[in-house]
C-alpha cells in the first residue's frame, strides 16, 4: 500500500487546494482529440468540490520550453472539464501562470468553486524545479494535492518543488489508483505473470527488462526492439530497426532469462516491406531471415499465435509498447491480436500508458482492460523499479 497522505486524510472545507493534474492531452487544431486524462482527473476534483474545498487546478501541456505558446494554452481543457463536471471552471489566463489576476481570482473563490491556471511550462523555472516558481505556486494554496501520475517521474516545480513550501500535501485518487494497480501487478502478481514489451527502442526499455526478469514467468518482446534480439540470436534483419550497440546486451538478457527460468519469446515471423508506409507491398518471412532492403513493420501470424497462447494462460499481464507500426492499418494486426487476447482473458491486465494505451483505446478494447495507465514515461519508470519523485515528495501518512 502507498504510505502517503491521501484525500481522505485531509480536512479541506473552506481551504484553498492546489491540485497538480495531468491535463497534457493531445490537441489537433485547438481541439482535444483524447479526453482520457481529463476524465481520469475528475474523481479527485469532484471529491474536493463535494468536501467544500476551493479547487485550484494546474498542469503542463506539451513542451512550450519556458515561454507562452498560445497553441499550448490550457484554455480548451477548462471548457471540456466544465462540460464533463457540469459546473463552471474559471480559466485564469496569465502567461506567467501566477500573478495579480490569479491572486485576485483565488481570493474571490467560494467553497466548491474551481479555477484552472495556465500551462505551468510557460515558465522556464518549471522544468528546472527552481524555488521561486515553486513558492509562487505554493503561496496560492493551503494544501497541495498531486494527482498527475503522468508527470510524477519529473521533478518539476509543480510536481516536487511546491511540496517544500505548502503546509500540507497529499496524493490524489488517480495517483493512488495508478500506483496501486501497477504496484500490485509488479510486486504481488497472481501467476503466471506475463510482461509484453514492444515499441521502437531497446535502449528505452533496458532497465524495465532487467527489473521484470526477476519477477515475470514469461517475457514477450515485439515491435521494432525485437530485431536487436533477432540479431543477438544470429539472425539477419535487413533494414529493420536495429541497435547494434545493444546486441550484446540483448544476448545477455536472453541468457539471464534462461538461467532464471523465464520464458523469453521474440517473434518467429515478421511482416516486411521495402518502404516505410501503409500502402506498399508486404510479405511475411522468418524474423531471422529478413532480406537486405526489407524491413519488419509487424509481427507475423505465427508469432501472433504463439504470443496469444502465452497470454491465454496468464493471470497477470503488463503490456508496454506496440507490436508493430500500428499507426499504419496494414501493420496494426499484431498489436490488435495482442490487445484482443488481453481483452478476452480472465486476468489482471495492465496497459502501461503511451502508445500501447493509445492503441488499445483506439481499437476499442480500453474498457476491457483492468487498468489503462495515463502515464507513459511514468509507468515505464515505475516498471524499472524507480521511485517516482512526484510521489516521494508528498507527505507520508501519519
Ligand atoms: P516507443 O515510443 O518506443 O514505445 O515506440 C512506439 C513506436 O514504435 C510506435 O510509433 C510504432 O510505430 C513504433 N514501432 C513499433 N514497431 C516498429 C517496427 N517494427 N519498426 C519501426 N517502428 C516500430
Amino acid at each position: 500500500m502507498l504510505n502517503k497522505k491521501s484525500i481522505e486524510d485531509l480536512n479541506v472545507k473552506g481551504k484553498k487546494v492546489l491540485v497538480r493534474c495531468d491535463f497534457n492531452v493531445p490537441l489537433a487544431d485547438g481541439k482535444i482529440t483524447d479526453e482520457n486524462r481529463i476524465v481520469a482527473a475528475m474523481p479527485t476534483i469532484q471529491a474536493l468540490v463535494k468536501a467544500g474545498a476551493r479547487v485550484i487546478l494546474c498542469s503542463h501541456m506539451g513542451k512550450p520550453k519556458g515561454e507562452p505558446k498560445s497553441e499550448l494554452s490550457l484554455a480548451p481543457v477548462a471548457v471540456r472539464l466544465a462540460e464533463k463536471l457540469g459546473q463552471p471552471v474559471l480559466f485564469v489566463k496569465n502567461d506567467a501562470v501566477v500573478g495579480e489576476n490569479v491572486t485576485k481570482a483565488v481570493a474571490e473563490m467560494k467553497d466548491g468553486e474551481i479555477i484552472l491556471l495556465e500551462n505551468t511550462r510557460y515558465r522556464k523555472e518549471e522544468t528546472k524545479n527552481e524555488d521561486n516558481f515553486s513558492k509562487e505556486l505554493a503561496e496560492l494554496a493551503d494544501i497541495f494535492v498531486n494527482d498527475a501520475f503522468g508527470s510524477s517521474h519529473r521533478a518539476h516545480c509543480s510536481t516536487v518543488g511546491v511540496t517544500k513550501f505548502v503546509k500540507e500535501s497529499a496524493v490524489g485518487y488517480l495517483m493512488q489508483k495508478e500506483i496501486e494497480f501497477l504496484g500490485n501487478a509488479v510486486n504481488h502478481p497472481e501467476r503466471p505473470f506475463v510482461a509484453i514489451l514492444g515499441g521502437s527502442k531497446v535502449s528505452d526499455k533496458i532497465n524495465v527488462i532487467k527489473n521484470l526478469l526477476d519477477k515475470v514467468d514469461t517475457l514477450i518482446i515485439g515491435g521494432g526492439m525485437a530485431y536487436t534480439f533477432a540479431v543477438a540470436k544470429g539472425g539477419k534483419v535487413g533494414n529493420s530497426l536495429l541497435e547494434e550497440d545493444k546486441v550484446e546486451y540483448a544476448r545477455q538478457m536472453m541468457e539471464d532469462a534462461k538461467a532464471k527460468g523465464v520464458k523469453f519469446l521474440i517473434p518467429v515471423d515478421t511482416v516486411i516491406t521495402q518502404e516505410f508506409k501503409n500502402d506498399t507491398a508486404f510479405k511475411t518471412v522468418s524474423t531471422l531471415e529478413i532480406p537486405d532492403g526489407w524491413q519488419g513493420l509487424d509481427i507475423g501470424e505465427e508469432s501472433r499465435k504463439i504470443f496469444t497462447d502465452a497470454i491465454q494462460g496468464a493471470k497477470t499481464v503488463i503490456w508496454n509498447g506496440p507490436m508493430g507500426v500500428f499507426e499504419f492499418e496494414n501493420f496494426a494486426g499484431g498489436t490488435r491480436a495482442v490487445a484482443e487476447a488481453l481483452a478476452n482473458i480472465d486476468a489482471v491486465t495492465i496497459i502501461g500508458g503511451g502508445d500501447s494505451a493509445a492503441a488499445v483505446n483506439q481499437m476499442g478494447f480500453g474498457d476491457k482492460m483492468t487498468h489503462v495507465s495515463t502515464g507513459g514515461g511514468a509507468s515505464l519508470e515505475f516498471l524499472e523499479g524507480k521511485e517516482l519523485p512526484g510521489v516521494a515528495a508528498v507527505e507520508d501518512k501519519e
